[in-house]
């Protein structure tokens, strides 16, 4: 076989395949040809010819073992293989690819030589499917846009965003940078990123210019951080514990710790007044800081306290991380530019607090809903007296609001946004991306003059129409960090925006392969258009590709991580194969030309209901000779049934009592298929351990029941410890292999994962009962509880990590954390499954309620004028209020 292969092709021209290889270079295009037509005429002609003459060569098995008997056919063939594998080898080389298929020594065999094909081939058809795109003027490539003089290997230069000639001075040259070639800056925190499904609760744990001290939730680190999992008692009971030691502070733990300070925020007469704008300094007249130690950044916070007003901004990465990362903070006073690398200071930016929160300081941003949230969410960084000149564009009824026409309108200047979605990750910040950074800032004072003057003309003077913008600001920095959570109907939301219309079949893909890509996002901390972007998600969905090739085929390019799971993925697809359709559905296939009419979802699927059958199941008949069935009783006899079901297929499903049957058995587990299994496991692993927190609601759970063996509640709490164990060891197997990994031979690597595979199958369906765990646990019961289960891959840090850190920073050599992304432990944050009932309504959490309800519950009239200067007080905690003035940063 391995020579025929190689020989289909011998009788092609080898200048075929150059020639091809000249297609790809754009500068000799078509050497000797008249144009590209004349050029892919002659290609095709070749391709039809070489492809004919392969499938005229003799087969394995054939005849082909008889002619290879003979010393001239055997000489030709290698020869002519030889020339065809230099020629393949010569084209990988050319598109960046693995090349060495003619390396007998690197290679075990035609199989690997194969792949390499394949790879490569994916590669070539990948960039061609770019470059037509290019060419047709579509900006299909989410990759960022990168400046000419960022130089970085594998660049491809592409032509659909380059600018006209004559606007501007800038370079006018664009690359594509492929995001991979950056490091990941996550690798980098000191405090790892929760991509867990649980809410968000703020990272605040000092609070400058506090009315209203800082709860105790966040200041007590006993509550807040440490499990009670030293303590020598059941699992069970150690949750339990921490989740009555939590439970009280639920209101707290939900809340904007600036809440009250806002409540109490009122504009003073000066801000509400007629003040002369100050022009700005031109930009090249003015200093600009680039700042990326705490040191400066201490510096800039005492500079900024001494301020009445600033200008900020954030630059923000979203495709390689889940949540996001805030890459870069602007902020600009009158006299100076600063940019602050927030990858490097993130864990200090917290300092800033203390001008940000400051009421007597004016914060200007321009368009802040999302700047609110990222600094809260990367920095617990709050801010009291923001003014947003995007809300007072639209008070102003400009013809438009962005940025670009407020710096156009007030200031004539062109800006440029180009760079708004280059990737800022980018480490040293490219000279033009600095430029680009800092003119969002420079001149956002001056327009906050303009603006406030013109909103105080726009309405005689009098201050009612600026207020107004004031308060907006004002209401969008109580704006609270929401993380998205993943509940059991997220896909539908996404599924409603798309207006798609699936079948049941088709629903069930989208359904499985969109909490697949949010498990793998959070897993890998990517964003879920990175792992498998959503027109993607719904080709795969409506197409259901039969074989793991045709999943393939419905991503261009393919996503890295499709690749890697395209077996797991393949199985999903086939689960949603055998759901079963409505008969409105398999009418409406029927008819091709009607597009199948969705149903909303029925989750319950009685044996009676025959609205539902599997395809596969539906008798082919003709409306003359209907066929007829006897119904049965009893559920033993179906077996039978189903033999002659060909002779007296009548019922589309057959009648059956299960009046007395558990809808799932225990045997449940074995008839599943692997792709059921699979499937239930992911949709399973999102059992979100806040949902009796969440609005919708509908789950009892009786105090007793996680004591109960036979209650859901233990059996879940109990999946979720085994399978962080299950993942535990998977991980410190896969360690271990890594290192063996480099010795060994590839081949060897293949088989390892498949018998890895395997046994981790065979273990899935061993899944241990409810029973027996709790046979087992009590067996146990006597010994101290393992700590290392909960420690591993623990999403919160360690209470300690934090006093540590002064010692810390003096050895500043130290190295950065280079340890891979830990993937969120479910078992971590399953502390509140087990609330008292009686205490649910007034603990529970809803992250729709909004701000308001807190507003009117904690804003006693009376205390209003204890907000002024004199007032405010910092509540820093004395165990931690080190890590705040060890450079001693203000008392103030
Ligand atoms: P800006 O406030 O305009 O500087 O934008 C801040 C960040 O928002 C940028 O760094 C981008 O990450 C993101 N961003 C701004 N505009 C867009 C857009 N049109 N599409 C996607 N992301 C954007
Ligand atoms: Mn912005
Ligand atoms: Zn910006």
């Amino acid at each position: 076989m391995s020579s025929s292969k190689t020989n289909a092709s011998a009788k092609s021209d080898p200048q075929d395949s150059n020639a091809e290889n000249n297609d790809e270079e754009k500068d000799e295009l078509c050497p000797g040809f008249k144009d590209v037509d004349a050029f892919v005429k002659y290609g095709l002609g070749a391709v039809l010819s070489a492809t004919k003459a392969s499938a005229g060569l003799p087969q394995t098995g054939d005849d082909y073992d008889f002619y290879r008997s003979f010393p001239g056919f055997q000489e030709f063939c290698e020869s002519q293989g030889d020339k065809l594998l230099q020629c393949m080898s010569q084209i990988m080389q050319h598109h960046g690819c693995r090349s060495h298929v003619r390396d007998q020594s690197k290679l075990t065999g035609l199989e690997e030589r194969f792949d390499l094909v394949v790879d490569s081939n994916d590669v070539i058809l990948e960039r061609a499917g770019i470059l037509l795109d290019e060419a047709d003027g579509l900006n299909r490539s989410q990759q960022p846009v990168m400046p000419a003089g960022f130089q970085t290997p594998k660049i491809v230069v592409s032509s659909w965003n380059r600018k006209g000639s004559g606007s501007g001075s800038r370079s006018e040259t664009f690359r594509l940078l492929h995001a991979k070639n950056v490091a990941r800056p996550q690798l980098k925190f000191k405090e790892k990123v929760d991509n867990s499904n649980t809410p968000f609760t703020p990272k605040i744990f000092i609070k400058p210019n506090a009315i209203k001290p800082l709860p105790s939730y966040f200041t007590d680190k006993q509550i807040q951080k440490e499990r009670p999992e030293d303590l020598d008692v059941p699992a069970a009971l150690a949750d339990f514990i921490h989740q009555q030691r939590t439970q009280k502070h639920v209101e707290d733990m939900f809340a904007h710790p600036y809440q009250y300070e806002l409540d109490h925020l009122t504009t003073p007469e000066s801000l509400l007044s007629k003040q002369e704008p100050q022009m700005y300094k031109p930009i090249t007249e003015t200093k600009c800081s680039f700042i990326d130690t705490l040191e400066d950044l201490v510096a800039l916070n005492e500079k900024l306290c001494r301020l009445t007003e600033f200008a900020v901004d954030l630059e923000h990465h979203s495709y390689r991380s889940f949540l996001g990362l805030t890459c870069l903070m602007q902020i600009s006073t009158r006299d100076e530019d600063f940019i602050i690398d927030t990858l490097e200071l993130r864990g200090e930016m917290y300092i800033l607090n203390e001008a940000f929160t400051d009421p007597s300081i004016v914060k200007v941003f321009h368009g802040s809903d999302s700047d609110i949230d990222w600094l809260q969410r990367d920095f617990g960084v709050y801010v009291v007296n923001l003014f947003d000149t995007h809300q007072a564009s639209r008070a102003l009824n400009l013809a438009r609001h962005s940025l670009d026409h407020l710096l156009k309108h007030f200031c004539n200047v062109d800006s440029d946004k180009r760079y708004q979605l280059a990737d800022w990750r980018i480490r040293p910040l490219p000279d033009e991306m600095v430029q680009y950074a800092r003119t969002d800032t420079h001149y956002l004072l001056y327009i906050y003059d303009c603006v406030r003057a013109q909103l105080l003309d726009f309405n005689h003077g009098q201050p009612g129409l600026l207020q107004s913008v004031w308060n907006k600001s004002k209401d969008i920095s109580l704006k609270k960090y929401v993380k998205p959570i993943f509940t059991e109907e997220s896909y539908l939301e996404l599924q409603r925006k798309q207006k798609k219309s699936f079948n049941t079949q088709q629903l069930t893909a989208f359904r499985l392969l969109f909490a697949w890509r949010n498990k793998l996002a959070r897993q890998e901390d990517e964003s879920t258009g990175y792992v498998l972007p959503t027109h993607m998600m719904i080709k795969i969905s409506e197409e259901l590709p039969k074989e793991p090739q045709g999943i393939i085929a419905c991503c261009n390019p393919v996503p890295p991580v499709v690749r890697q799971q395209i077996n797991e993925l393949h199985l999903l697809v086939q689960q949603a194969r055998e759901m079963p359709l409505l008969k409105a559905e398999i009418a409406a296939q029927k008819n091709k030309g009607l597009t199948p009419i969705k149903k909303s979802e029925v989750t319950l699927f009685g044996p009676h209901d025959t609205s539902r059958v599997s395809e596969s199941d539906l008798p082919q008949f003709s409306p003359n000779e209907l066929p007829v069935k006897k119904g049965m009783l009893f559920s033993e006899d179906e077996h039978k049934m189903d033999e002659d079901d060909q002779s007296t297929c009548g019922l589309m499903a057959s009648a059956k009592i299960t009046l007395f049957e558990e809808l799932e058995t225990k045997n449940d587990q074995e008839s599943l298929s692997a792709a059921h299994v699979k499937a239930r496991r992911i949709i399973e692993s999102f059992e979100n351990p806040f949902r009796m927190y969440l609005p919708t609601s509908d789950v009892h759970i009786s105090k007793n029941a996680k004591f109960d063996p036979s209650s859901k509640i233990f059996e879940i709490s109990k999946r979720w410890k085994l399978q962080s164990i299950e993942q535990q060891q998977k991980e410190l197997e896969a360690k271990r292999k890594d290192k063996e990994e480099a010795r060994e031979h590839a081949k060897k690597v293949k088989e390892e994962r498949n018998k890895e595979k395997q046994s981790y199958q065979e273990s899935l369906a061993k899944v241990v009962t409810v029973r027996q765990q709790a046979a087992e646990s009590g067996k146990s019961g006597g010994k101290k509880r393992e700590r290392v289960a909960s420690e591993v891959g623990q999403s919160t840090p360690r209470p300690t990590k934090k006093l540590m850190k002064s010692a810390e920073k003096t050895e500043k050599t130290e190295k950065p954390q280079q340890d891979v992304f830990t993937p969120f432990d479910y078992s971590q944050s399953d502390l509140k499954v087990f609330a008292d009932p009686k205490s649910k309504d007034n603990t529970q959490f809803d992250p729709n309620r909004q701000s308001h309800d807190y507003k009117k519950k904690r804003t006693p009239k009376g205390q209003k004028s204890n907000f002024g200067p004199g007032n405010r007080s910092m509540s820093y905690l004395t165990g931690r209020s080190e890590r705040g003035f060890r450079h001693n940063w203000p008392k103030r």
